[in-house]
């Protein structure tokens, strides 16, 4: 989960995924909204009876946030343990007094996002960015890695390695860059380009496995980013973080972001569907929301032509899922929800009443609410859930299509997880 207690950040990177998100810089965490975010990490540990894995605190400039020592702390002092993992991530522009604030912690792991020295407003930035790069390596405490975000297809790999070999640093990072919804930012690769930056990234993994430094893939890219032979190489080499990162960002997984004023989106790149936090009890909570609200809308990625008949499409969500344009104004899972409970309910009662009257237009009615069931149950997502089966079979019992009932039925059984339906066992 990701919590953005600040929307300043002095960095302004042409890139940058989080512009539109941060619109209202001068809003922060108030300690007042901390606290609620406290409660609210107590109830998930109290639900799910285990702590949240990793909270990432980002911006905005976490490091300009001055209440973050007492926001760690006060999570950490907790009586049960409610975050497994801390990361802060930084853009280093910060001054360095700043890093008073994490004085008296420990346990928590930084990201420094480190962009190659021509992008900086100046020299003087940069400088002032490896000084406070050291000075976190300095302090104890802390481990720190290195983020690289690849934004152009000259992008200047070696730079970073040398940093990384400069300051000891084993771990990489990297993210191509993703767009914001609705907008378009030409300082960012697009799809169409995707073929010419792959093989570069593959060789900048490549140099950076043999300078020993282990490179994880953050963000999502296409299932056909890479070549089945450029997976072949991660497998053999162990780079299994690259591996995490080709996978899909629209099916229920991906980030949960917070944001200072407490409200709950997917991630900073769609953030015009959020939620408030105080809604929720657990974070698995949340993610249900984000399937219904954004992920269930998505469908199956339109990158590229080839992706209408591509096998992949169903788990593949084409790179970042702000890449399909105009996807959040479709229905949400409840509106469909909506409209199947009303046509079940509807044509139970016209076949009722068709049995009493006899009324061909009743009966045409029937019909054409069944075509649109049938369509919509074809069009969803998991068509075969156990569940979406079983209602189907109950359906079917009401309006006494015994045909179709029975093959609901032996497809129930058949997708598995019947017996908590139809009170039988099906394997001993
Ligand atoms: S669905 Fe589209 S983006 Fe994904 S692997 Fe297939 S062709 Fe590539
Ligand atoms: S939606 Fe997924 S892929 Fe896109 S920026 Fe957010 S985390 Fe990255």
């Amino acid at each position: 989960m990701n919590l953005f207690p600040i929307k300043r950040c002095p960095n302004h990177c042409p890139y940058c995924l989080a512009q539109k998100f941060m619109d209202k810089k001068n809003e922060t965490l108030s300690r007042e909204n901390a606290l609620e975010f406290i409660a609210f990490l107590r109830r998930n540990r109290k639900i799910t009876g285990k702590p949240l894995n990793e909270l990432n605190i980002m911006g905005g400039e976490p490091m300009l946030y001055k209440d973050l020592a007492w926001l760690i702390k006060k999570i950490q002092g907790n009586r049960n343990l409610l975050v497994g993992r801390f990361t802060i991530f930084t853009g280093g522009n910060f001054p360095m007094k700043n890093l008073e604030l994490l004085d008296e912690i420990s346990d928590v792991d930084v990201c420094l996002n480190l962009n190659e020295k021509k992008i900086y407003h100046s020299d003087k930035v940069y400088k002032r960015i490896i000084a406070n790069l050291q000075a976190m390596i300095d302090k104890k405490g802390l481990r720190v890695g290195l983020g690289y975000n690849i934004a152009s297809l000259d992008f200047n790999g070696d730079e970073i390695i040398a940093t990384a070999k400069k300051f000891g640093i084993d771990s990489l990072r990297i993210a191509i860059a993703s767009p914001i919804y609705g907008v378009d930012n030409p300082n960012i690769v697009h799809p169409e380009q995707y073929k010419e930056l792959s093989p570069k990234v593959f060789q900048f993994v490549k140099k950076c496995h043999a300078n020993s430094i282990d490179v994880n893939l953050d963000c999502t890219v296409p299932y056909c980013f890479f070549t089945d032979s450029q997976c072949g190489w991660f497998t053999k080499h162990n780079q299994r973080g690259m591996l995490n990162g080709i996978r899909s960002c629209a099916c229920g997984f991906g980030p949960l972001c917070i944001s200072p004023t407490l409200q709950v989106s997917k991630c900073t790149v769609l953030d015009e569907i959020s939620t408030s936090l105080k809604l929720f009890s657990s974070a698995y909570e949340m993610y249900d929301a984000v399937l219904n609200s954004i992920d269930y809308k998505f469908g199956t990625p339109d990158l590229y032509p080839k992706c209408a008949t591509c096998p992949h499409r169903t788990r593949c969500s084409g790179g970042c899922p702000a890449w399909k344009k105009g996807f959040l104004d479709g229905p949400d899972r409840n509106d469909i929800t909506d409209k199947l409970v009303r046509l079940f309910e509807e044509n139970i009662s016209l076949y009722w009443d068709n049995i009493e009257k006899k009324d061909d237009a009743l009966h045409a009615k029937f019909l054409e609410n069944e075509k649109s069931i049938r369509e919509i149950v074809k069009n969803l997502p998991e068509p075969n859930d156990t569940r979406i089966l079983y209602v189907l079979y109950l359906y079917y019992n009401r309006v006494r299509n015994y045909k179709k009932r029975k093959y609901y039925y032996r497809k129930c059984i058949h997708h598995g997880g019947a017996e908590e339906f139809f009170n039988f066992k099906t394997k001993d």
